[in-house]
């Protein structure tokens, strides 16, 4: 019985792998959930204000690009800076 079928070099396997990597492979200069989220208000203050946070918390950017749920967190920080008027029109 050969299932060489399933012995494709490369191809959904790669995707798996890629993913996997990604995953064990951290940016260097990710600074981790806990800074990340110490350093979350002040970043979102500077995006709301305008400004461009990435250089000065290249490291929390980094983590942001990383992780998932703080990403959703600076959304959040974000639009409450910025007030319910743009992204929640309905609101009383
Ligand atoms: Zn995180």
């Amino acid at each position: 019985m050969d299932n060489n079928a399933q012995n494709e070099p490369g191809d959904q396997r790669g995707d798996h792998w890629a993913r996997l990597d990604a995953f064990l492979r951290t940016d260097p200069r990710d600074a981790g959930c806990d800074e990340a989220m110490e350093m979350l208000d002040v970043y979102a203050e500077l995006l709301a204000a305008g400004n461009d946070p990435s250089k000065r918390f290249p490291d929390v950017r980094a983590h942001l690009l990383a992780c998932g749920p703080c990403a959703q967190d600076l959304e959040g920080l974000v639009s409450a800076l910025t007030g319910p008027d743009s992204s929640q029109p309905g609101r009383p």
